[in-house]
């Protein structure tokens, strides 16, 4: 049997050390460990995350939106979406939360080397994304890297700094569409998927990263498929209700597998083995 480490759900007191409005619904949260020595260790993985505690609301999982920076600060974006995310969004610089992991299997950097890259996100999605963006730009790569990211209406696109930072790289694109137009907005309007005849790339010869909502992620796979991407090249990540994060409740379980210690990312032919309601027609 299995003996498990008793401090395994003990959260560990991290500091908000900065908090950037991304837009009415989503704050990013520069964070760093009390206990300096855990911090100076602390390496989590692009697409890994870690269960966010706020005291008296329970505990949330939250993907990297950022690497470490060299004085040890990470970065959690977070969507106001219930009642710990509420809370969370209350907290000011100075504030402490509660932290455990990191957990779960992070994106295949190592694949990714010297390939090009189309990623596609809708709203929060592109957070777990960040990390990847920049780490496939700073390790400097002749490819080229594609961003498609879908928001709900002009105010609502996030991340817009690191967008336009992204856009100065020679060999990047990024295309953005809303749902509904603003006064103002002179940009596509329609689904993410509209943005894939606007841009050009080798399916033979590029990886797809997505993540978002699950009605995006299933409209992605069918299109990206029927440009004739293999399904290994197809890669997501998953969203389930979750509870304990390392693979003892079963609760965030999609079919067999686990989406706290299998995933939550996961390549197109993994999921085809499962029956998730991502694929189902
Ligand atoms: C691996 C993983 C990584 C995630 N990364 C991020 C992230 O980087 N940033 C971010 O803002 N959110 C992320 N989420 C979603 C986030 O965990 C939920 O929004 C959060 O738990 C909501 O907590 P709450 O108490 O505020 O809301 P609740 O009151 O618990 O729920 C509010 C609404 O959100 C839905 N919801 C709650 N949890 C989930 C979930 N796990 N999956 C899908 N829907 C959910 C509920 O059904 C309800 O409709 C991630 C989820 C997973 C599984």
């Amino acid at each position: 049997m299995e003996i498990l480490q008793p401090d395994l759900y003990l959260p560990k007191s991290a500091e908000i050390i900065d908090v950037t409005e991304e837009n009415s619904q989503i704050k990013t949260y520069i964070l760093s460990f009390i206990d300096k020595e855990f911090n100076d260790s602390f390496a989590p993985q692009p697409g890994q995350f870690v269960l966010l505690s706020v005291p008296h609301y329970g505990e949330a999982p939250i993907s990297f939106s950022s690497t470490p920076d060299e004085n040890g600060r990470f970065h959690l974006s977070v969507r106001k979406a219930g009642k710990l995310t509420s809370a969370l969004h209350a907290m000011e610089k100075g504030d402490i939360v509660g932290l455990r992991g990191p957990y779960g299997r992070p994106f295949p950097m190592e694949q990714f080397e010297g390939k090009n890259l189309l990623f596609v996100a809708g709203g929060i999605g592109l957070a777990p994304l960040c990390p990847v963006i920049n780490s496939s730009l700073q390790n400097g790569a002749d490819r080229c890297v594609t961003l498609l990211y879908g928001s709900r209406t002009p105010s609502d696109i996030a991340f817009k700094a690191d967008i336009d930072k992204w856009r100065q790289h020679e060999n990047v694109t990024c295309l953005l569409t809303v749902d509904s137009s603003e006064e103002g907005w002179q940009g596509e309007v329609g689904l993410v998927t509209g943005l894939f005849g606007k841009c050009s790339y080798d399916p033979d010869d590029t990886l797809a990263i997505i993540c978002g909502p699950p009605m995006m992620i299933r409209a992605v796979f069918a299109e990206l498929e029927r440009q004739g991407f293999s399904d290994d090249n197809i890669i997501t990540t998953m969203e389930r209700h979750m509870k304990c994060g390392v693979g003892i409740c079963r609760h965030c379980h999609m079919d067999e597998k686990l989406v706290c210690k299998d995933g939550p990312v996961f390549t197109l032919s993994e999921l085809k083995k499962l029956d998730v309601m991502e694929l189902r027609s």
